[in-house]
């Protein structure tokens, strides 16, 4: 049968290009008239509408959600000697950035409700950092799936040892904390327009987020070689990471839909919630707070043998992620919070993400629900 066949997919990217017409092929046919890839215009317009959407003073684009994170630290002149606290849930790029940098990624663990930075097991290895000879420099909260991490209760940590917070804000643009949206939750904010980011365009494509002027002069400058004034004068080490002109273009026209693809994934959500709970334990979220639904994750003992069974029923799903990062090789030899990673291992056995994007209808959701219920 033609119904048995049907794949339901986690992101569903090819509905979201039938329902933008031909707005994204026009966008990309006047950056190939005018020429200009590198830096076009449609860059500076991208990041004002984005700096706007997010609450902040600065956006500033660049290659991917991993030199985002790259040049805020860069920004931060996090180096040797500095200890970044990270949480151990979440994807390897949040860590690497700071072992790339010779700076010491302190790992954390998370919460069991929303999957973000526990501030208890923070503020214990901030504790143990004091009494080695590493200076405790800043803490990557990370929003994970979509739900900004607790910055309130991060904040009461930092300010005492005057520790900045760089937000990993790579699934969650357009999710908020008490009004605020991310993007001015944090110091300074990194985000990611992969693909299948809740905000994706068409390659990669990341930004750098933030109120502070100086902090975003110097990624302007870090981004470009680290120059000074002029092009051919580096004041700086840097790298070069922009934002491609195609890019900020596709970019652009989902920026149009974006707010109205939060509400219907906000939708898909709520009745994930009204009808899963029996069944599974489904995600929390933080008081105050709002998600951006990069990922719907729940968690079942008996997690594989439900994704098996979904994958016969042609549902697919994701395990992010199944290794925490200290049992990967290469965060394996870094210091861990005094008490240990347990959430963080107990999650990595027990998640699973389920499909949600603005394009799930409710045929495509009955029949998810009816394969988990079988
Ligand atoms: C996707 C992602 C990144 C990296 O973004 P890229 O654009 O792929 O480099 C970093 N952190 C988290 C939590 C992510 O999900």
């Amino acid at each position: 049968m033609a119904e048995a066949a049907r794949r339901i997919e986690l992101v569903d990217l090819r509905t979201q290009r039938r329902r933008l017409g031909t707005a994204i092929d026009e966008a990309i046919a006047r950056v190939l008239d005018h020429g200009q890839f590198i830096l076009g215009p449609e860059v500076a317009r991208f990041e004002d509408e984005l700096a706007r959407r997010c609450g902040v003073a600065h956006a500033v684009g660049c290659a991917s959600g991993t030199d985002a994170l790259l040049l805020a630290l860069l920004a931060r002149d996090i180096g040797p000697g500095s200890a970044v606290f990270v949480p151990a849930f979440t994807f390897a790029a949040t860590a690497e950035v700071v072992a790339l940098l010779g700076a010491t990624p302190v790992l954390v663990d998370v919460r069991p409700d929303t999957f973000t930075v526990d501030a208890e097991s923070l503020g214990q290895a901030v504790d143990w950092v004091a009494t080695t000879h590493l200076r405790p420099a800043c803490v990557i909260a990370v929003d994970l799936f979509g739900q900004p991490a607790d910055y309130v209760a991060i904040a009461e940590v930092t300010a005492a040892s005057g520790m900045g917070i760089l937000a990993d804000a790579a699934q969650s643009v357009g999710a908020s904390l008490h009004d605020r949206p991310v993007g001015g939750l944090a110091d300074v904010t990194a985000t990611s327009f992969f693909p299948a980011k809740p905000l994706g365009c068409y390659g990669d494509g990341g930004a750098v987020l933030t109120d502070d002027a100086t902090l975003a002069d110097r990624v302007r400058s870090l981004q470009a070689h680290g120059r000074g004034g002029d092009k051919f004068d580096a004041v700086r080490l840097g790298i070069n990471s922009r934002l491609d002109t195609l890019q900020a273009a596709v970019l652009l026209e989902k920026l149009r839909i974006f707010d109205d693809e939060l509400v219907t994934r906000q939708g898909v959500a709520d009745r994930y919630g009204q009808v899963l709970g029996q069944t599974v334990r489904t995600p929390a979220s933080g008081p105050g707070s709002t998600s951006s639904w990069a990922a719907y994750t729940v968690l079942a003992d008996d997690r594989d043998h439900l994704a098996a069974r979904l994958a016969e029923a042609g549902v697919a799903t994701a395990v992010y992620y199944p290794r925490p990062l200290h049992h990967q090789a290469a965060f394996a030899r870094f210091p861990r919070a005094p008490k240990g990673l347990g959430t963080s291992e107990r999650l990595a056995q027990r998640v699973l993400s389920l499909p949600i994007h603005p394009y799930l209808g409710p045929d495509d959701f009955d029949a998810v629900i009816a394969a988990i219920r079988d």
